[in-house]
């Protein structure tokens, strides 16, 4: 009698720069587990033809909303190194469970030739009526929101909410993690995100600033804490973070995604990307004291507001994380 055959869909990420992409293939077997598995590195600028055999390392393995179950992988060179493109590994050794993440994820659907939803007949009325929108001239897109959604919370995802954002075409979905799981759960919920789309022939375009002009970009707001700030937080805890954080601006710019100083102008919900700065309930700051935090004596979270969203959540936890460790 034969086994019974299983599908477990192997994702990860790639060798592009400045952000990778991700990439994803199916295998068939027998084994209760996923095992280890080989890629062609030299299609996925994470190889030379010559030496082209990359190492799939299963970390993190999900209930399959699209048949097969997903499994999110680290990348090992051939000779079963970490891999120079795998971020993953160093925000391994950083943190705890103790620290949560909650991203603000936000993005833009496009046509097949980048067009934002909704933008096909020219460029649409100015923002105002599009945030958490109704009406079909003022949301594009949301029965793909909506499907993912869907996707993510079968997966067993911490999806928390979904809304349409600020321009047309733009959404937004929140996404909990804890410790290096959040990394994990976040780019799953970007392959689910993708993939959907494909299903309605639509493109995901993670850039900060698709539409320059008076239109807000994307951003991936972090939100974070660890026991400490959760538990035991005062006003002299959450601003010396704030300033630990503050004193490592430029290296944290650096991880937090390319393309921002399009997005962190000062307009538009953003603080400068050369300035740093804090403030309680201040969308125009670097980092936000969240009126919940406040509320609740001090004990809560901090909104670090300047991520873009297109970083690597990998990187972003390594960055606070590291900092404030
Ligand atoms: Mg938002």
């Amino acid at each position: 009698m034969s086994m019974e055959k299983k599908k477990y869909e192997y994702i990860w990420l790639d060798g592009y720069q400045p952000e990778p992409s991700i990439r994803s293939k199916i295998k068939v077997t027998e084994e209760d587990k996923p095992p280890q598995w080989g890629f062609d590195g030299s299609s996925t600028q994470q190889a030379d033809g010559s030496s082209s055999d990359c190492i799939l390392i299963p970390v993190a393995q999900y209930e399959g909303p699209l048949g097969a179950d997903l499994v999110m992988c680290q990348v090992d060179t051939g000779e079963h190194e970490t891999h120079p493109s795998n971020t993953r590994k160093a925000c391994e050794g950083l943190v705890a469970d103790d620290w949560w993440f909650g991203f603000e994820q936000e993005y833009f659907f496009t046509d097949i030739k980048g067009n934002p939803l909704g933008w096909q007949d020219g460029t649409p009325r100015p923002q105002g009526d599009y945030y958490c929108g109704v009406g079909a001239n003022n949301v594009a897109g949301r029965e793909i929101s909506e499907a993912h959604l869907d996707l993510c919370l079968e997966a067993g995802l911490e999806v928390t909410g979904t809304n349409a954002e600020v321009a047309l075409g733009q959404w937004e979905y929140q996404c909990l993690g804890k410790g290096l799981k959040a990394g994990d759960d976040l780019w799953v919920s970007r392959f689910l995100l993708h993939r959907v789309a494909e299903e309605f022939g639509v493109c995901v375009d993670l850039h900060p600033k698709p539409k320059s002009g008076d239109w807000n970009g994307s951003g991936m707001h972090t939100n974070f804490s660890n026991e400490e700030m959760r538990t035991n937080g005062s006003e002299k805890l959450m601003t010396s973070l704030c300033e630990k954080l503050g004193a490592v601006h430029e290296e944290g710019i650096k991880e937090y995604g390319s393309d921002n100083d399009k997005r962190l102008t000062g307009l538009h919900e953003t603080q400068k990307i050369t300035e740093f700065s804090y403030g309680i309930s201040d969308r125009g700051a670097s980092i936000r004291i969240p009126i919940y935090t406040i509320e609740h004596n001090w004990n809560g979270y901090l909104e670090d507001r300047r991520p873009a969203s297109n970083a690597d959540p990998y990187r972003i936890i390594s960055h606070i994380v590291g900092t404030l460790s």
